[in-house]
């Protein structure tokens, strides 16, 4: 188990040494109930139903806004709010996540759709897992889905969390490469936690990296988080990668951000991830920020 977050309490999840522990057991089983019911209308009392919420990107130089990253939302009766990433982590471990990925695409891409009719054109990021690309169906899937939606695959991308080992690369590769020639854009999420980030850097065909939150929440105080951000974004610019950095909660991350290069940046500083119909009246309040010299802060050596 890895804390992703320094400075929070480290809960170690427990079905991480039992695979078979009744907690995740019925939450495995809620979370099929869920993904079963026909869409969200049919969705059934008891267990709530899942949501996208989108978090806008946005150009750093520019202050355009250049997509949404979509992230998935359970607010659950009895359990409140589940937490994505301890979700992803169970549903992992079995056949369920293959459920979850084909509602989230199938979500995501409709309502790309839909903005687009309202006026609105959105790049929209879904995020998905190794295992997702183990077989070429979310591949099909995606083909498919954003025929039926007339959605050009430019306005999908997916970024890729290595929240598993990759078990098989070559599959992998073949997915991705797939993807790719289908002209869905690829980022590598969480840049600089997973196992061998720089391995695939050059192996992968991709579009974007995205500089881990972890690293990105410290930068204003941290002078080495700064440093190892830095040379991320020097990495990602001289590969010819996008960088986006996710975690920009204050103003002076961002300036730093600014004077260091970054191409994008997500964050609470601009917003917090919100459901669809909110984000349309945000875009149209929202006015870019003018980016200025970094502030002599609070830098620590
Ligand atoms: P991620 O893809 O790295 O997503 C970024 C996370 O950072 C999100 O957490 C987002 O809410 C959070 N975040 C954004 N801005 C800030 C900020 O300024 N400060 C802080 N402290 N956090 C910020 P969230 O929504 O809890 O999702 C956690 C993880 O769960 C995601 O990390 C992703 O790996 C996974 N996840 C979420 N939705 C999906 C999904 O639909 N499919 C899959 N496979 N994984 C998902
Ligand atoms: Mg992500
Ligand atoms: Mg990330
Ligand atoms: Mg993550």
């Amino acid at each position: 188990y890895d804390a992703k977050h320094r400075g929070d309490t480290v809960a170690v999840y427990a079905a991480e040494s039992d695979h078979n522990s009744p907690e995740r057991l019925s939450l495995l089983a809620d979370l099929r109930q869920v993904l079963e019911a026909p869409g969200s209308a049919g969705a059934a009392d008891d267990v709530g139903e899942i949501t996208m919420y989108y978090q806008p990107q946005i150009a750093i130089a520019s202050g355009d806004v250049v997509g949404v990253e979509a992230l998935l939302r359970w607010r659950h009766p009895r359990r409140g709010m589940v937490d994505p990433e301890e979700l992803i982590r169970v549903a992992e471990q079995s056949a369920v996540m293959r459920l979850l990925t084909r509602r989230v695409v199938d979500d995501v891409v409709e309502q790309i759709a839909k903005w687009s009719a309202a006026g609105i054109e959105l790049r929209a990021a879904v995020n998905v897992s190794v295992r997702d690309l183990h077989t070429g169906e979310i591949a099909d899937q995606i083909a498919d889905r954003l025929a039926r939606f007339n959605v050009p695959p430019s306005q999908l991308q997916l970024e890729i969390t290595e929240g598993a080992l990759m078990a098989d690369p070559r599959r992998v590769l073949a997915t991705i490469s797939r993807l790719d020639k289908i002209g869905v854009a690829i980022a590598l999420d969480d840049f600089g936690t997973g196992y061998s980030s720089m391995q695939h850097l050059r192996r992968l065909p991709l579009a974007e990296v995205k500089v881990d939150r972890s690293f990105v929440l410290g930068m204003a105080v941290d002078a080495d988080d700064a440093a190892i951000v830095r040379s991320m974004i020097e990495l990602a610019g001289a590969l010819g990668l996008r960088v986006v950095a996710e975690g920009v909660e204050d103003e002076r991350t961002w300036r730093l951000l600014h004077a260091a290069g970054c191409d994008v940046a997500q964050g609470w500083f601009y917003a917090r991830p919100m459901p669809a119909a909110e984000l349309a009246t945000w875009l149209s309040r929202y006015r870019p920020l003018q980016p200025g010299p970094v502030q002599p802060g609070s830098g620590r050596h």
